[in-house]
């Protein structure tokens, strides 16, 4: 989906180029904003409030970036890469409004004039985007939010749960001392520290937000049984 007035649409490049590439969010929005002549993300996002936009040959490029973003499509034999890594677009109509869902690594649901993007930890809220204040902008309508609201949540969900379902058990449930798995490396604690926000967690905490921090909503990647930065302070 290609929203040429959605900036969700060139953060959600950035944060599929930073899982892929294993960068930190941050570094992948300064690829994006370096790509669109940029010096650093903040800059972009300042030019993108005042009027900004990319050119269509920079929305051409953006569309190169995202499908690098992507793997090298699979080939017989070798063994199947895990189904995020490729987006699932899916189309639909609420009330006679078209829509687009973009599912991978989040979810990105969009139409004429605004977009939701529900990311996969549950601690981080929905985030609506009106970018057409015009009456007819059906995502101003209250009863067309909430339900185009419960597509996007039940798309979540269905991400979450499937996403869930790689993991070994041991991650989506501590054993009865509390220790759980982490579910991207064979690391088993009882407590879980991130290196964001150095807020320490329990396996159940972890579990239930998808094993990104319950705090500040940082990756798994950033999830460490052990605080071994904490010896560095
Ligand atoms: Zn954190």
């Amino acid at each position: 989906m290609t929203n040429h007035e959605d900036i969700h649409y060139l953060k959600t490049i950035a944060k599929r180029y930073a899982r892929t590439r294993r960068i930190a969010h941050f570094e992948a929005l300064d690829v994006v904003a370096n790509e669109l002549d940029h010096q650093h993300w903040r800059a972009l996002t300042v030019a993108w409030e005042k009027g900004w936009r990319p050119s269509p040959a920079q929305w051409e490029n953006m569309e190169r970036l995202s499908q690098e973003v992507a793997p090298p499509k699979k080939s017989e034999g070798e063994p199947k890469l895990p189904f995020f890594l490729f987006p699932e677009e899916t189309q639909g109509s609420i009330d006679g409004h078209d829509y687009t869902l973009s599912v991978a690594f989040e979810v990105l649901m969009g139409g004429d004039g605004w977009s939701i993007l529900v990311e996969q930890a549950p601690s981080e809220a929905p985030q609506i985007a009106i970018y057409r204040r015009a009456k007819d902008n059906p995502i101003l309508d209250l009863a067309f939010r909430e339900k185009a609201l419960a597509i996007a949540q039940a798309a979540a969900e269905g991400l979450r749960s499937r996403i869930a379902a790689d993991w070994p058990r041991r991650s989506t449930k501590p054993d009865a001392e509390g220790h759980a798995l982490h579910p991207l490396r064979s690391e088993l604690s009882k407590e879980w520290h991130c290196l964001h926000c150095n807020g320490a967690f329990s396996g159940a905490q972890m579990a239930a937000n998808m094993w990104h921090c319950p705090e500040c909503s940082a990756t798994p990647i950033d999830i460490f049984g052990h605080p071994f930065w904490e010896a560095a302070l």
